[in-house]
């Protein structure tokens, strides 16, 4: 007689829950639990604004992940171009856009990319259970959920869901005892992956209302805080009125703390990116990449403020020689103020309405008259920030369960036939593809792991 397959219960029907399960099933018997009454959702938002769904940079990939290293041993059994490959082979073409970016090729909805996904899982006879909410664990590895009944008409559908459903009442899985109330039921496994998602857009599911579960089991997790998400500003009304939705391109951004009277940078974001002028403050790549420095000034209480150069190409030097009075161009360019002629600095410096409304917005007045103010100032713009957006509207999260908790595989230290897998634990990564490949990447690991033993 054969060995019998190992059964492991995936959690979480996202990428990272979605490939995990993928992989166990070469090996073993794959059960896959979602709440909602879909595969995918969260997948759905991203690709709203393009599925960026890796990066080609080999040394980038290597880099981005905080904490540092956090992702290597994931990324040595799976990284981007394991990704691709995978990608390819269940009927996802890609294309590499620019800085890297990977997308599904041109004319491929994200919805196919999730049917796809739901193909694959099914092909390989993976077991879904929508509708499904994890409510407790305990150490003996009994999963008990809580079967959430929801009329049709809430239904989104996104895969085959005769076929689901035919699967899911055909399941083998063990049910612990019949003493539970019918809308809970108790599951047994070898294995289990959790991957519950973060706290960001709770509407597709990842409410973060797990985190109980491992408060339950002495499982240590940190307040979940936004990541690559907008900041709010205080702008003057004028920059709402007439600014809002105009971008600020070719820019450069660092994050400023400032003591009583000297003011230091904490990160340069020397890479020109764009960020785009908002009601509620700015938002955007730009933003992004000084969010977690931010985050830090903010949370230590320090008065936090971000320094604009829109004119990252250009030195001071520069700048101050396309000013001077002396420069043959600045004859013709010159505006009247009050009894003298000043040369036109905004032409002189091509700077264009939004980013000479910003100067004038966080600048005195007399820096029209002052030609080193006026290059500073478009140099080195400083900007104050009262807070970055709100958790529910951020394109990701930190925190969940703490890194001290779990082993380099991902398996919980006081559970290691337990893993963790996603956005749910408590890493870090710009936008940019990275944030799905580490998913991915993490999913490939776990499922390994359990493989292997
Ligand atoms: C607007 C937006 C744009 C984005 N764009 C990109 C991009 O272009 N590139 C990129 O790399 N990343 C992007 N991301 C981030 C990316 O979508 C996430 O990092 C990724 O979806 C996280 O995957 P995950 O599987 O860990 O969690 P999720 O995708 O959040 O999936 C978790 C799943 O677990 C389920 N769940 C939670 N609790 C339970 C429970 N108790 N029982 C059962 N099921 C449960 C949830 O319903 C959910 O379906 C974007 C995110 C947003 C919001």
């Amino acid at each position: 007689m054969g060995k019998s397959l190992k059964k492991v219960i995936v959690v979480g029907g996202g990428p990272a829950g979605m490939f995990a399960a993928w992989c166990l099933s070469s090996n073993c018997e794959v059960h896959l639990f979602e709440q909602s009454s879909s595969l995918g959702r969260k997948l759905l938002v991203a690709g709203k604004g393009g599925l960026n769904i890796t990066n080609y940079s080999i040394q980038k990939i290597r880099e981005v992940y905080i904490p540092e290293g956090f992702m290597n041993r994931a990324l040595d059994d799976f990284d981007n171009n394991a990704l691709l490959t995978w990608l390819h082979n269940i009927g996802i073409p890609t294309y590499i856009g620019s800085s890297g970016k990977v997308f599904p090729e041109k004319g491929i909805k994200t919805i196919e990319v999730v049917q796809k996904m739901t193909n694959a899982l099914l092909e390989r006879n993976v077991t879904i259970h929508l509708n499904h909410r994890l409510i407790s664990f305990a150490s003996d590895n009994m999963f008990s959920f809580e079967q959430i009944r929801r009329t049709d008409q809430n239904r989104v559908h996104t895969a085959p869901i005769e076929q689901i459903e035919q699967i899911e009442h055909s399941t083998t899985i063990e049910q612990s005892n019949d003493t539970d109330s019918p809308f809970t039921k108790t599951y047994t496994a070898d294995y289990c992956i959790l991957a519950l998602g973060g706290a960001s857009w709770p509407q597709t599911g990842s409410d973060g209302l797990w985190v109980n579960m491992f408060r339950e089991n002495a499982i240590h997790t940190l307040p979940f805080l936004p990541s690559n998400c907008g900041i709010n500003i205080e702008w003057p009304p004028y920059i709402r009125q007439f600014h809002s939705g105009k971008p600020l391109k070719n820019i450069t951004i660092s994050v400023w703390t400032k003591g009583e009277e000297t003011a230091a940078p904490l990160q340069d974001t020397m890479k020109m990116q764009e960020a785009l002028i908002t009601d509620y403050g700015l938002e955007g790549a730009a933003i992004y990449g000084i969010v977690p420095n931010l985050r830090t000034s903010l949370a230590a209480g320090t008065k936090a403020y971000i320094s604009i150069d829109f004119k990252p190409k250009n030195s001071m030097e520069q700048l101050l020689k396309k000013v001077s009075f002396g420069n043959s161009k600045n004859t013709s360019r010159t505006l009247k103020r009050s009894d003298s002629i000043v040369p036109d600095y905004k032409n002189l410096l091509s700077l264009n309405t939004e980013q000479m409304a910003l100067i004038k917005a966080f600048t005195q007045r007399d820096i029209l008259t002052n030609r080193e103010q006026f290059c500073m100032a478009a140099k080195n713009l400083i900007i104050p920030v009262q807070s970055l957006r709100p958790i529910d509207e951020a394109i990701s999260v930190v925190g969940g369960i703490s890194i001290n908790d779990i082993n380099e595989n991902f398996s919980l230290k006081s559970n290691p036939s337990i893993f963790v897998i996603g956005e749910m634990v408590n890493w870090d990564a710009p936008t940019g593809g990275f944030l799905l490949q580490g998913c991915f990447s993490m999913a490939a690991l776990a499922a390994n792991s359990i493989i292997k033993a």
